[in-house]
């Protein structure tokens, strides 16, 4: 039963308007967030378009000035209530007054890799930064796929070895309007719409479960991203791929691997001693049978550590033993500072992947893109936030779109 999406689309507008939209601890999030100064503001981003019309009655006006603001902020990408200059003064006047307010954030930084992926830094209003990256796949008439790799916490608990993120501390979880104007600001950016949603930046999503699935219902049903087009990526969180199943989503789930046995996998992923490998496998298996939706199997080769061939055919024989409905992504490692880890040549890559062809292993091989606008996960928020709690002055917002060259 799909209870915490419906949550979501069915906030009575009373209750909406008397409370504050302020996303309580889920009880699913294993590690408890520290507090951070975030204000009790209502936001208007995550509302259906009903909501809002339901809201636009409530204070006075008439039900299609909701739909003009759902235009306003998902079309127009309106960040302030200010800015809705459609709207007649009293409205917005008292939309400031009960304390609504869009809920997008400024970009502190943005840096464009040679080969046009974009990352930036989102400044939330607690001054923490948090990264989104947009990759285009150009066809020479524009971008006609973009991919927006949103983040679901600032930060992550898990310290997964390789991973820049892990490395750079946790704060808190992302609320899903934080979620949501990610894939907004990618699409301003850019100036196309968003095709693609990867549920894969800084954070774990399953230790957020209840913010990723509101703004993964929103950019659904009010961004208008198909489900099909959105994947929401684990390491692997106990009891909570069988919740995800539950919701029954026709939206890919991506399990990192990165390991064909929990011995390695234990040394790589720290988290994957509280959940066997085995235990894993089956969640998977059930995810598949109750959403028909195939699993993607991520698997980071990391050089002289997981890439050897006999890791290839070890976890072949894993996926064997797993059944039918996967798929496997190879991703060979991208460089971060400070790791004792690197980059495989291409011909370990490339007999990992043949290794497991022999084997009837569906594959890919995935290009690492935005190498040089530091594209590991929670790399560019590392170099501007060593410490995860902001303490410097919120007037040092800087937009600035900077070529790297390759
Ligand atoms: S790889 Fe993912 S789960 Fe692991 S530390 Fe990095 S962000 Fe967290």
């Amino acid at each position: 039963m799909a209870t915490t999406f419906q949550h979501a689309c069915s906030v009575p507008l009373a209750r909406a308007l008397v409370r504050s939209r302020a996303i309580p601890v889920s009880a699913l999030t294993l590690s408890t967030p520290s507090r951070s100064p975030l204000s009790d503001s209502r936001v208007l981003l995550g509302l259906s378009e009903e909501e809002l019309r339901q809201l636009a009655t409530g204070l006075g006006q008439q039900s299609y000035r909701g739909k003009q603001v759902h235009h306003l902020m998902y079309k127009s990408k309106a960040k302030d209530v200010e800015s809705f200059s459609h709207l007649p003064q009293a409205f917005r006047d008292a939309l400031k007054e009960a304390g609504w307010k869009v809920g997008r954030s400024p970009v502190h930084k943005s840096v464009m890799a040679a080969d046009g992926t974009i990352k930036i830094l989102l400044k939330l209003e607690d001054n923490r930064l948090i990264e989104t990256v947009g990759i285009p796949i150009d066809n020479g008439k524009g971008p006609y796929r973009l991919t927006a790799c949103v983040s679901s916490q600032v930060g992550c608990p898990l310290k997964c070895s390789f991973c820049a993120t892990g490395k750079g501390g946790y704060s808190r979880n992302l609320r899903s309007h934080e979620i949501v104007e990610q894939v907004l600001a990618i699409e301003e950016i850019f100036n196309h719409r968003v095709t693609n949603v990867v549920f894969m930046g800084m954070g774990e999503p399953m230790l957020n479960l209840k913010s990723v699935l509101e703004a993964h219902r929103c950019l659904n049903k009010e961004v208008q991203i198909g489900q099909r087009m959105m994947t929401i990526s684990t390491v692997g969180v106990p009891n909570t791929i069988k919740m995800l199943a539950s919701h029954k989503l026709q939206s890919t789930l991506a399990v990192s691997l990165h390991a064909p046995n929990q011995k390695l996998r234990e040394t790589i992923v720290p988290s994957a001693k509280s959940y066997p490998l085995n235990a894993l496998m089956s969640d998977c298996k059930e995810y598949f049978l109750t959403t028909g939706r195939r699993v993607s199997f991520e698997y980071t080769l990391l050089a002289g550590v997981n890439d050897e061939v006999d890791h290839a055919n070890e976890l072949a024989e894993l996926l064997h033993a797993y059944g039918s409905g996967y798929h496997v992504n190879l991703i060979p490692f991208n460089p971060i500072d400070d790791s004792e880890f690197r980059r495989p040549y291409k011909k370990s890559v490339l007999a990992f992947a043949a290794a497991l062809e022999t084997r009837k292993v569906t594959v890919s091989i995935r290009q690492t893109r935005g190498l040089d606008a530091g594209a590991a996960c929670g790399q560019l928020r590392n170099e501007f936030q060593k410490k995860p709690i902001a303490e410097e002055e919120s007037q040092s917002t800087t937009t600035e779109l900077q070529l790297v060259s390759a």
